[in-house]
């Protein structure tokens, strides 16, 4: 299976974070729509309210003008004492007459009954129109609140909504026959008549339903049409849930500013979430993305064979100190591989090139030379009784000798192509690129020289009481397909010349000999 890259891994959670984020504006959008209709219909629902208490205020003033009405000159008085005496028809005529006939304010409340008390507040007379069957006895809370009341207080008008059987009703308790009040009226009207009147001063189209019945189950078409049902319960004085005022505000244009207002926001949302996390993925490539492609570029690189491949360190703290690390990795390769090759290539006890070394160049320069067609000068040296010296000084002051006369060898070639190496045990070769026989001498007498002005003693040699070197030179112009073997051994065979003739001495290799 294809592992996922870390770009395409943070590109894709932040792709995954952007949709969230996304996700969760829509949704704090549409929460934020639904809370403000929410507490718009909380409002509204305030506005229903006063205009109710507006509304049962009304009927109380209503109420008064009626009661004042009722009692023009006293005949509510009088009838009562009618009553007293027996004659109880002037007083039904006159508890009738408003249901009958009309009386003022009938527009805007609507009478359904009217009941003269004793003072006792029992029930004396009914009108024996308007609504039958309601209990015969003052609504419980008017009479609590009436019988606490003293002297003059028992003037004032005690109203109040309440609920019964037949429904709710708006009663009004008020004294008969002024400051000596013989007894008491109560005035009883239908509120649901005014309470049409809520839809007038809200402006809201409005039902009014009981309490006691289920609500319409309009609510969820009349909100697809961005009409919001607005409820409010009125309850009657004694807290009894009497009315369902439901009034429908229009919220379609309120509606449509919460959806333009939403859809901005979101879109206002996800322009920023976009340029942040952009911002995000930019700083990452910057950071991270680009800096591990260039660490792995110079990893295959190099494994491609580019050893001296660098890469530009850079990103974030660890990443920019992994490229450092790698860019001194390789270096450190590099120099260690060079150490290798240099090791590989010299002489141990010496210093000078090895023989290795030497062959490889031998190989290589004689090539040149071929193509080139030019000179190639080989010197073979070789320490003369030297078998003698270890034997007579030991072997550590033999490597000491070999050493010294090693660094004379090494002094005697000046250029860069001309390579200085230990052949083997004492025996030493020059190998001079582009160099005649006649420059090659050279070269072995001015070792020859330096070799004396050492001056390492030597007792046992049969030549000198100091160390001495037998040397071959060669010096060839190879042709194709010659050998380098044949310069060697060119030497090689003028360095025998050399020993056979008496050491300490310089023998050219002649084609003739
Ligand atoms: P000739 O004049 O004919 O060259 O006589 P020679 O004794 O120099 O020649 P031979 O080849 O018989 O002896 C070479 C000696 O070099 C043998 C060995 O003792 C000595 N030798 C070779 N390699 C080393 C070395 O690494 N260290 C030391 N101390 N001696 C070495
Ligand atoms: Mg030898
Ligand atoms: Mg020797």
């Amino acid at each position: 299976m294809r592992r996922l890259s870390i770009t395409a891994a943070t590109t894709l959670a932040v792709a995954l974070i952007g949709t969230l984020f996304v996700l969760l504006a829509w949704a704090a959008g549409s929460y934020f729509r639904d809370a403000a209709l929410h507490s718009q219909a909380e409002g509204l629902s305030r506005i229903i309210e006063v205009a109710s208490n507006q509304v049962l205020q009304r009927i109380q003033q209503q109420g008064l003008d009626l009661h004042a009405a009722l009692n023009k000159d006293d005949n509510l008085s009088a009838a009562l004492q009618h009553y007293r005496q027996g004659n109880r028809q002037a007083l039904q005529a006159l508890l009738d007459d408003p249901l009958l006939n009309g009386y003022p304010g009938a527009d805007e409340i609507k009478l359904a009954g009217l009941r003269i008390y004793d003072l006792e507040l029992n029930l004396l007379q009914s009108s024996s129109s308007g609504i039958n069957g309601l209990p015969p006895q003052l609504p419980g809370f008017i009479a609590r609140r009436a019988a606490q009341r003293k002297g003059i207080e028992r003037l004032k008008a005690i109203g109040g909504l309440w609920v019964s059987a037949q429904g709710p009703f708006y009663s009004l308790l008020l004294p008969v026959g002024g400051l000596k009040s013989s007894g008491y009226i109560e005035l009883i009207f239908d509120p649901a008549h005014s309470l049409a009147r809520v839809e007038k001063i809200t402006g809201m189209p409005l039902s009014v339903t009981l309490a006691a019945e289920p609500p319409p189950a309009i609510q969820q078409r009349e909100a697809s049409q961005g009409l919001l049902p607005v409820e409010y319960l009125l309850y009657s004085d004694d807290g009894q849930p009497a009315y369902r005022l439901i009034g429908m505000e229009d919220v379609s244009n309120f509606q449509q500013d919460m959806h333009t207002n939403q859809l901005i926001t979101t879109l206002a949302f996800i322009a920023i979430t976009f340029i942040i996390l952009l911002l995000l993925l930019l700083m990452l490539n910057r950071g991270i993305f680009l800096p591990l492609k260039a660490l792995l570029q110079g990893i295959d690189r190099y494994r491609g064979g580019e050893l001296d491949t660098r890469i530009r360190a850079s990103g974030l703290r660890e990443l920019f100190t992994l490229g450092e690390t790698f860019n001194n990795m390789i270096e450190q390769i590099r120099h260690d591989m060079d150490e290798l090759e240099r090791f590989s290539n010299r002489d141990g006890l010496t210093g000078l090139s090895n023989r290795r070394y030497f062959e490889q160049r031998l190989q290589e320069e004689w090539s040149l030379s071929t193509r080139q067609q030019r000179p190639i000068a080989l010197l073979f040296i070789d320490i003369d009784y030297f078998k003698r010296y270890n034997d007579h000084y030991g072997h550590l002051r033999g490597d000491d000798c070999l050493r010294r006369v090693a660094a004379a060898i090494g002094h005697a070639v000046k250029r860069d192509i001309d390579v200085a190496a230990r052949y083997g045990g004492e025996e030493f070769v020059i190998l001079l690129p582009g160099t005649d026989a006649a420059g090659a001498e050279q070269v072995a007498r001015e070792l020859q020289t330096a070799i004396r002005h050492l001056h390492i003693e030597h007792r046992n040699s049969n030549v000198e009481p100091f160390v001495t070197l037998s040397i071959g030179v060669a010096s060839l112009t190879p042709h194709f397909p010659d050998k380098a073997e044949q310069l060697l051994q060119a030497a090689d065979s003028a360095l025998y010349q050399a020993k056979h003739h008496g050491r300490n001495r310089i023998d050219k290799y002649s084609a003739g000999h």
